[in-house]
């Protein structure tokens, strides 16, 4: 299924695993596209996980049971109304990973976050989730309390006041709670309701210069294409600004590291734009909402294996600084987010940090730590502006830990 329209929104779904988020992206839009051999179908892909979804409205129902997926309402007998199409983003597989979340989450707009009525509130990653979101800024959020099917309404109910305390000082305080089955398809239109006022299109302006933020790249000729068949560099991610054409040329920020004379040193990257994918099909242009795949004219080595994910593309010399260290503004959390989290230590001189900024993941070591704030010399730069949020994760035993957030110095 494709649909014709772009998307114009991205919404993340997040929550812990096996409460049911690939189960609802499949109820809402027929298809998920998180599968590899779907992905070498298509050519190019994007495999950050993801799938586009279609709202209509039927004319003759009554709010909010007209929501739905579907083209025809049977019960009326008529075609429904298109309303808008959004694009779902899921962090792929490994779901600890919150590097991973928290990349996907600078390109969403709005959240879904899932909530299994089965089990006690919070399981380890809705709460780690929820406080992703809070850092990033996500405050557009809808909780779907799902697998009400599989338990009785005092259970249901019960589990339903155990959310509302758990949410209550969060950036999700006042979202609304929706009941529903997503392997039953039970309560889907609620829940299209509910997104709809909770979630908007963003106000874009059509004058500002293109940026899109990198979450992939990919080579995706065949071993043992010769050169004259050779097709250039992928990059998939989204725009969160202005538009894209073909034959626009773009820079990339950081760029490559290049080697000259024992010294390396990272240099922007320009090339030019060769084909536009959206929604599923090859477009002119593309505008912000959705995941996208751009061709261009790099050398595919150059995109091979992510290669450049995590960098900024847009018009030459409209781009941020790229920073090889830089200072930020420090606001820890309490305690870190999970089961055994305990308290939040104070950032000290020399350890390492992973800072995850837009969809850049990179490790740092700290310089310099004072009260509220501290210097880092990063191991890959970023390409970052003043005011941008930095996701700050500590190591603690064998995993990478959430524990504040970062504000870039200019
Ligand atoms: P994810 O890890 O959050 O993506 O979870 P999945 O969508 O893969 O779902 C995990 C399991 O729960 C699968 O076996 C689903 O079939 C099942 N499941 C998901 N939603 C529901 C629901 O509403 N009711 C029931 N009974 N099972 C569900
Ligand atoms: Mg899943």
């Amino acid at each position: 299924m494709t649909s014709n329209k772009q998307p114009e929104v991205n919404i993340g779904l997040v929550g812990h695993v096996d409460h049911g988020k690939t189960t609802l992206v499949q109820a809402l839009s027929g298809e998920w596209t998180d599968q590899h051999s779907e992905e070498m179908k298509r050519g190019i892909s994007i495999r950050l996980g993801y799938a586009d979804a279609t709202f209509r409205r039927c004319p003759e129902e009554d709010e909010p049971d007209a929501f739905t997926v579907d083209e025809r309402c049977e019960e009326h007998d008529v075609d429904t109304d298109y309303l808008r199409t959004v694009s779902f983003v899921d962090a792929p597989g490994h779901e600890t990973l919150m590097a991973t979340m928290l990349s996907g989450a600078a390109i969403m707009d709005g959240a879904v976050l899932v909530v299994s009525a089965t089990e006690p509130v919070p399981q380890a990653q809705t709460e780690e989730h929820l406080s992703a979101l809070d850092i990033i800024g996500i405050d557009n959020i809808v909780i779907a309390q799902n697998k009400v099917d599989l338990v009785d309404e005092e259970r249901a109910m019960q589990n339903y006041e155990q959310i509302q305390e758990f949410v209550e000082g969060t950036v999700a305080e006042d979202a609304p709670i929706v009941p529903i089955s997503a392997q039953q398809e039970a309560n889907i239109d609620l829940l299209i309701d509910a997104i709809e006022r909770e979630i908007p299109t963003p106000e874009r302006d059509p004058e500002a210069d293109a940026r899109m933020m990198v979450a992939r790249s990919f080579d995706i000729n065949r071993p043992g294409t010769t050169w004259e068949d050779l097709l250039g560099g992928v990059l998939g991610g989204s725009l969160v600004q202005g538009k894209l054409e073909a034959d626009d040329e773009v820079e990339l920020r950081p760029g490559r590291e290049v080697e000259e004379g024992g010294k390396t040193e990272w240099r922007p990257v320009t090339t030019d734009v060769r084909s536009l994918q959206a929604g599923g099909d090859f477009v002119d242009e593309v505008t912000p909402g959705g995941l996208l795949g751009v061709g261009t004219g790099l050398d595919p080595a150059i995109t091979k294996g992510d290669a450049l994910a995590g960098q900024v593309a847009g018009p030459p010399g409209s781009l941020p600084p790229t920073h090889e260290q830089f200072t930020m503004d420090v606001d820890l959390l309490e305690r870190i987010v999970g089961d055994d989290g305990g308290e939040v230590e104070e950032i000290s001189t020399g350890e390492p940090l992973m800072l995850t900024i837009g969809t850049a993941t990179t490790v740092g070591s700290v310089t310099s730590a004072r009260d509220g704030e501290c210097e880092l010399a990063l191991k890959r730069p970023v390409c970052a502006e003043a005011g941008a949020k930095i996701a700050i994760n500590r190591r603690v035993g064998a995993r990478w830990r959430l524990i504040g957030v970062g504000t870039l110095r200019g």
